[in-house]
């Protein structure tokens, strides 16, 4: 495993560029109401990054067809844009990446279209809080695992379950560096993480069983339960992390 230690100069352009991410997907998430076709959204997302001077991580990336992921209610993560419509009540994952100056950022949100309901309000936030607190255990000399031990804690003792089939990542000059980021697991596996590495922690959470079904493409979870996805791109840093998404 070769885990990059970014250099000053890159670490300003990753900043950069996770401001522009940041931007995109806060105006991507304001255009997702009820009648906008998850397509039209990706055409958006496509028009706001290349006027920001950046280019899309994810279009051509070993052949996904897309500027972002829109994964809707039991889609886990990575579905296609397409002429559906959004309805009231969709539960919506949007992931997007960003290349800007040589140097990728990743970043993903989960939203509910029109009208919500207290279980999706739930796993969102139990989500969002899963990543907000593996984002705490991050720091230089922390084990990887104890990061991905505070997220399954959090998610189980919520009574959902942790995605083990996809996993967060390193990310720089590359969308997906080493190390791999699962959401599980002991707190003193993993690699040493030190100051200056990059890495996209990426919680995938699904309120039933955490089980996958993986078609190209198309992952769904086995149950068909729904299923929420928040990830961050950050920097380790002497005392902690910065977000840079
Ligand atoms: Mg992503
Ligand atoms: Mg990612």
């Amino acid at each position: 495993m070769k885990i990059t230690i970014k250099s000053p100069r890159e670490i300003e352009i990753m900043r950069e560029g996770g401001k522009i991410l940041n931007s995109v997907l806060e105006s991507i998430a304001k255009e997702a109401q009820v009648g906008v076709s998850t397509m039209e959204l990706d055409q958006k997302a496509e028009q706001l990054i290349l006027a920001a001077g950046a280019f899309p991580s994810f279009k051509g990336y070993e052949g996904f067809p897309a500027v972002l992921c829109t994964s809707l209610n039991e889609e886990v993560v990575h579905g296609i844009p397409s002429k559906r419509v959004l309805q009231s009540g969709d539960l919506l994952s949007l992931d997007c990446g960003v290349f800007y100056q040589g140097l990728h950022t990743d970043k993903a949100l989960t939203l509910v279209v029109g009208e919500s309901n207290p279980l999706k309000d739930r796993l969102m936030q139990v989500t969002r809080k899963s990543l907000e607190l593996a984002a705490s255990e991050l720091k230089d000399g922390v084990k990887l695992g104890q990061v991905s031990h505070a997220i399954q804690r959090h998610v189980e003792q919520a009574g959902f379950g942790v995605v083990r089939d996809l996993v967060g990542h390193g990310i720089g000059k590359e969308l997906h560096e080493d190390p791999p980021v699962p959401n599980f697991g002991g707190a003193g596996n993993g690699p040493i993480l030190k100051a200056g590495m990059t890495i996209a922690i990426e919680p995938m959470v699904t309120v039933g069983n955490y089980n996958v079904i993986i078609d190209g493409w198309k992952i769904v979870t086995a149950d068909n339960s729904l299923s929420a996805h928040f990830e961050n791109t950050f920097l380790i840093t002497k005392d902690g992390c910065e977000v840079l998404t």
